[in-house]
């Protein structure tokens, strides 16, 4: 085998670049804790913007923390039923979600089984790390959008890179700096952080 086979057949193995979406303030509207699919509030670019990461070949992946199922505010189900809503106004759009990983844990939260510190809640790396696992998706290739300083920081921790919208509260945390933690980059929403994106690749 040659070294440019060799280190081929590694690439290969290091899996593919990929888009994870923070789901709340970046692909629909934050209203706090949504229960109902009734309650989403697409807005109005993203149905585009997840097309154009579609048609670029860019796996779209939602990761999301869901603390009102350990809080007791929503079941699980009900997170999977608004997802599934999600997926079918994409759907009717010409836009897919490839897949959503969703954090139901707290620390403080109420309801045991879901009482505990993990390693998915964002700023943690877990989600990324587990549909990198699952998809065969390579974080140091990707590319993490949220309204919070906490994507940024899973970004951060998964070696991707961390781009802040301002839609959700992403305009109240761009005045609000953490100490050490820059976004990749800062821009008005999802369609010009998937501009941004795609010109990096
Ligand atoms: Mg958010
Ligand atoms: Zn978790």
């Amino acid at each position: 085998m040659s070294l440019r086979e060799a280190s081929g057949q590694a690439a290969r193995r290091a899996g593919r670049a990929a888009v994870f979406l923070d789901r709340d303030g970046t692909l629909i509207e934050d209203i706090g804790y949504l229960r109902v699919p009734s309650d989403v509030a697409f807005y109005p670019w993203t149905v585009d913007a997840v097309r154009a990461l579609n048609q670029a070949g860019l796996p779209v992946v939602v990761i999301t923390n869901q603390s009102g199922v350990a809080r007791g505010v929503f079941t699980e189900p009900m997170v999977e039923e608004v997802h599934r809503h999600m997926s079918s106004v994409l759907d009717a759009g010409g836009a897919r979600i490839d897949a959503y990983y969703y954090c139901p844990h707290h620390p403080h939260g109420t309801v045991a089984a879901y009482a505990q510190r993990c390693d998915c809640r964002k700023p943690g790396c877990g989600l990324i790390d587990r549909a990198s696992t699952d998809l065969d998706l390579d974080p140091a290739q990707s590319f993490v959008v949220g309204d919070r300083w906490i994507d940024v920081g899973a970004a951060r921790a998964a070696g991707a890179r961390g781009i802040l919208v301002r839609t959700g509260y992403g305009a109240t945390e761009e005045g609000e700096p953490p100490p050490d933690l820059p976004a990749d980059a800062i821009v008005d929403n999802l369609v010009e952080a998937v501009s941004w994106i795609l010109r990096q690749c």
